[in-house]
């Protein structure tokens, strides 16, 4: 997945902006996320994701539940992206990959939680449980 890293001219802000196909990335305008300039120049870095320890698929549980306690969306959506690449991106659910955007968005996670809780307590029909008749109190 391509990935560019760009310097704002108007507040001299780095980040960093991540396109599906390189397609996306040719009719995508990078917007600063900061203050929403269009005036930035494309950092060249040349592979960002190898430094090391920064291989994300690869980190320990005990890792990426530091990741997840960080609370950093950005970063939390890269764990779930490169967990979902070597997974193999066609077998990611349709909910995985719109939580992953909308972390690498940089939606905040608790945004996206809520929207996975609301999505997982609204799609599967709720389980009607056996109605057993009140049983009287007995004295
Ligand atoms: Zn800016």
């Amino acid at each position: 997945m391509p990935e560019y890293d760009y310097r704002c001219k108007s507040c001299r802000s780095e980040f960093t902006l991540f396109y599906k196909t390189y397609a996306d990335f040719d009719a995508a305008a990078p917007v600063c996320p900061h203050c929403g300039s269009v005036e930035m120049s494309r950092l060249i870095r040349r592979v960002t994701i190898a430094r090391p320890g920064r291989d994300l698929s690869k980190l320990s549980a005990q890792q990426m539940m530091s990741v997840l306690d960080g609370g950093d969306s950005r970063e939390i959506g890269q764990l779930f992206d490169q967990v979902g690449q070597t997974a193999g991106v066609e077998n990611m659910s349709e909910t995985y990959r719109e939580t992953t955007d909308k972390l690498l968005s940089g939606e905040s996670v608790e945004k996206v939680e809520k929207g996975l809780q609301e999505q997982a307590t609204a799609s599967p029909p709720p389980q009607a449980e056996p109605k057993s008749p009140p049983k009287k109190a007995s004295s």
